[in-house]
């Protein structure tokens, strides 16, 4: 039987991929889940020989299972092309003793590119597939990356409009000036005064907004997400994983079915989650390891058992990880809970009233492939300090919490698996702080200039993405307060 799809909340008829992905949250509020998770129908060897379109085909094919192989194909021919800047797409680095899997060398060079080039795609054939004649509207709240990536993916795609909401003083300055420069007829950006959390409330009330969906469709429109729940972009990222792997089998850096550790650096739990898929379609790997930055409440849950947001909401030079309420960890806790959506459901209610659960000793165990870490500020800054002292690889501040976290782990443990590291961003996204870490003394009077500087010393030349906006206009510059989202959104539509 082909997989189909099925709301964490709710037990109800499975639908179809492409009806998952148009409407991104399920009614209910819950998130979409595979029906199960399937086997690969090659074997790692023969994947090792793919190219990455190939293998990406080979992956999604088992997962989007309404559609025909040209309409997949043709997705992926569209996404994963020269907007990259290396053939390979995702290469793999070796550096300090473990392997960087560079996720950022996308359009806006930083790991939501590998998924959100594609959705576009995903999303227009879906629509094209169920006869839907509504624009789609893209409603997207980021923590600074997906932002970018969601308005660089769906810039000018036909059919589609997409609204962006950043937490006003929660950015990067160039994450920022990368919005707000954004070209494209169909585009908007808002900053909200709130946090990143705020930012995700608001268009998650915005989704389950019935009325607001009934005026939305009298006008010819209907919400979609390219957040992270987005399932349509959840699968795309499983990708990369197993083309770390067989790269690593490719180069003979691992022996057949040797089992390797992952370690990913996490706020909404993503990406993360891609990789507990990849394992459990047959990759081998052993430990996850969940790297946080000082907001860790993922830390805690793996300790504990217990999640709890009710705590100090900290900014941190990794801001894309600055998240108390990891979204896609839902769907780890259905999983764990044995596909349960009651259970699932009443865990969510808890934590949208109290703000906190726990889960029993039973799901906990479930858990044993997980591992949690989490590195201070200070801490993060030497480790891009320590590794660019000692190899000359420049890393960014979320993959660097990231390495961090796997140093400590490997001198907690003496467990020397081979290790891959998912790095999600080039340090030119995140000049200020990488120079703090590697050069403190070297200043310059904008980030522009910075990343000149970094350039020298590290020799790792400035990406376009970052000489794009160098001198672009700003285009957007709305404001607005967290609790006047609803109305932004139907002062841009019109309605
Ligand atoms: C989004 C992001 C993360 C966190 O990924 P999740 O899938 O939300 O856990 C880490 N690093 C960077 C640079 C990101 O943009």
């Amino acid at each position: 039987m082909s997989v189909e799809y099925f709301s964490t909340r709710t037990k109800g008829d499975g639908i179809t991929a492409s009806k998952a992905i148009l409407k991104g949250l399920s009614d209910d509020g819950g998130l979409f889940v595979p029906s199960y998770i399937p086997k690969f129908e090659s074997t790692l060897e023969d994947m090792s020989k793919m190219s990455y379109r190939e293998l990406a085909y080979e992956i999604m094919r088992l997962y989007f299972s309404d559609f025909t192989e040209d309409e997949l194909k043709n997705c992926i021919e569209k996404a994963y092309d020269d907007k990259f800047d290396t053939e390979s797409i995702a290469p793999l680095v070796s550096a300090g003793g473990a392997y960087y899997l560079e996720l950022f060398h996308g359009a806006t060079i930083a790991f939501k590119d590998m998924a959100l080039s594609i959705l576009p795609h995903l999303l227009t054939t879906s629509a094209k597939k169920n006869d839907i004649k509504n624009e789609i509207v893209i409603l997207t709240a980021t923590s600074g990356d997906t932002g970018k990536a969601a308005l660089a993916g769906f810039a000018d795609v036909p059919g589609t409009r997409i609204i962006v909401f950043y937490p006003k003083n929660g950015v990067s300055a160039i994450q920022e000036k990368q919005m707000v420069t954004q070209k494209g007829s169909n585009v908007n950006v808002v900053g909200i005064t709130g946090n990143f959390d705020d930012a995700q409330t608001g268009v998650k009330k915005m989704f389950n907004d019935k009325e607001l969906a009934g005026l939305l469709n009298e006008k010819g429109f209907q919400f979609s997400s390219a957040n992270s729940i987005n399932i349509g972009r959840l699968v795309p990222q499983i990708v990369y994983y197993v083309y770390a792997y067989v790269t690593l089998l490719k180069e003979e850096k691992i022996k057949d079915g040797e089992l390797i550790n992952v370690v990913v650096p996490t706020g909404n739990f993503g990406n993360i989650l891609a990789a507990f898929y990849a394992k459990n379609m047959g990759v081998p790997i052993d430990k996850l390891i969940c790297a946080s930055n000082e907001n860790k409440v993922l830390f805690d849950f793996f300790k504990t058992g217990e999640y709890d947001r009710n705590r100090e909401f900290k900014l941190t030079s990794s801001p894309s990880m600055d998240i108390l309420i990891s979204s896609n960890l839902e769907r780890l806790i259905y999983f764990i809970a044995g596909n349960d959506p009651v259970r699932n459901a009443s865990l969510m209610e808890m934590l949208s009233k109290e703000g906190r659960y726990s889960i029993d000793d039973e799901m906990k165990k479930r858990l044993s492939s997980f591992e949690g870490g989490y590195a201070t500020e200070e801490e993060t800054l030497k480790e891009i300090h320590d590794l660019y002292d000692s190899t000359g690889y420049v890393l960014d501040t979320h993959t660097a919490v990231a390495s961090c976290v796997y140093r400590k782990y490997k001198k907690d443990t003496a467990d020397d698996k081979t290790t891959v590291i998912a790095s999600t961003a080039s340090p030119y996204k995140f000049t200020n702080s990488v120079m703090k870490a590697i050069a403190p003394d070297v200043t310059g009077k904008d980030d522009f200039e910075l990343a000149d500087n970094l350039c020298r010393i590290s020799n790792v030349p400035v990406p376009k993405a970052v000489e794009e906006i160098r001198n672009a206009p700003v285009l957007h510059d709305i404001v607005c307060d967290k609790d006047e989202m609803k109305e932004t959104v139907m002062k841009l539509l019109g309605i």
